[in-house]
């Protein structure tokens, strides 16, 4: 049998027949597969793409829930007629936004947006306030048992600071301060602490990236007296409220994912403290008259967004944001609510009790 060498080359090639016909077979049985292995890729992979592309949404739905339980799937159809209905009536004419998750895995059970849930940065308001409850208990001395007196106004760094009770709130411990959500209290007590502190605690949950640390360091003191009622330089996202709230309803239990530095501004005992005063905000404070007795632990804020003058009155307009959970025994669904324009203790307390009861039924 001639063997083919490299000096074959350009020479006509004259090959036995059964090696004409083995090589030919050959190349047929490699077309073959080719095309075969080709038919089966378009088969397989084309379709699988097409699928792909059709489950992406176009338009983002208006509730989601992911992975939920037929209970979960119940609940969140209820909440979401309310919240619809809600739209009709009293808020036709505001931006309303709700959220409840699981307390367990953060998962989230019903949002009208998810966008807003995930990207829309807000001013949490006085609900900054569970970090300078922790503060002040670490650096402040006898800091549950100082009384501190609101008469409605303050003078600090020259300034006079008014609160958000007219006639002001009058004797007030730290935790009736937090329920009650004086701003004079915060206002007074926040300044003795170094604002490194602040920031740091802050900075360790996730609260405020450095940009927003510089501008609260370097603050005039009107300004940083804004900032640690949660009116100034620090915006989160609602998930990141669903996240803090998470962390006080379930304690030390598997959070997923386990929030870092959480542990390390809140210890035990602060966080049994702060929960005890969220309880407060809902029996004896803030959101009382709007929970109306519904069992949960929450706190109230309410951020300016701006000023007018209407016959010599100052009027402030805010955004209501009430983060809470429930129920306050075995904590199971964290929930945020935001109104624009509200406050937090009225609009924000009302909405989530109207979501909550509705899932309740
Ligand atoms: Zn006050």
């Amino acid at each position: 049998m001639k063997i083919f060498t490299d000096t074959d080359c350009g020479k006509s090639l004259s090959l036995p027949l059964s090696v004409t016909h083995f090589i030919y077979a050959l190349f047929s049985f490699l077309f073959s597969f080719s095309f075969f292995s080709f038919s089966l890729i378009l088969l397989f992979l084309l379709p699988a793409k097409a699928a792909q592309t059709e489950s992406k949404p176009t338009r983002e739905p208006e509730s989601y829930y992911t992975q939920a339980d037929s209970l979960e799937t119940e609940i969140c159809a209820a909440i979401k007629k309310e919240f619809d209905s809600l739209k009709k009536t009293k808020y036709s004419k505001k931006y309303i936004f709700a959220a409840v998750a699981n307390i367990k895995d953060g998962r989230v059970i019903f949002t009208n947006s998810r966008d807003f849930y995930i990207k829309n940065k807000i001013s949490p308001g006085s609900i900054i306030k569970i970090f300078n409850y922790a503060l002040i208990l670490k650096h402040i001395k006898n800091a549950e048992y100082n009384i501190f007196y609101c008469r409605d106004n303050l003078y600090a760094g020259g300034r006079r600071y008014n609160c958000s009770q007219k006639g002001g709130h009058g004797e007030l411990s730290l935790e009736a301060a937090f329920y009650r959500s004086c701003n004079l209290y915060f206002k007074n007590y926040m300044p003795k602490i170094k604002r490194r502190e602040f920031t740091a605690a802050l900075k360790k949950c996730g609260f405020i990236n450095e940009t927003a640390e510089k501008k609260i360091l370097f603050a005039p003191q009107n300004e940083y007296l804004q900032s640690v009622i949660g009116d100034k330089n620090i915006e989160v996202t609602p998930e990141k409220l669903i996240e803090l709230i998470r962390f006080f309803a379930a304690g030390d239990s598997t959070l997923k994912p386990l929030p870092i530095g959480y542990g390390e501004v809140f210890n035990t005992a602060a966080r049994e403290k702060i929960n005890a005063a969220m309880r407060g905000v809902a029996i004896n404070g803030t959101a009382a008259a709007a929970l109306n007795g519904f069992d949960c632990a929450a706190k109230t804020g309410s951020a300016s967004v701006s000023t007018r003058i209407e016959n010599n009155k100052k009027i402030i307009l805010t955004t209501a944001v009430f983060l809470g959970y429930t129920p306050y025994a075995n904590p199971k669904y964290a929930v945020i609510t935001f109104c624009e324009t509200g406050a937090g203790g009225t609009d924000g307390a009302f909405i989530a009790v109207r979501l909550l009861s509705a899932a309740d039924h």
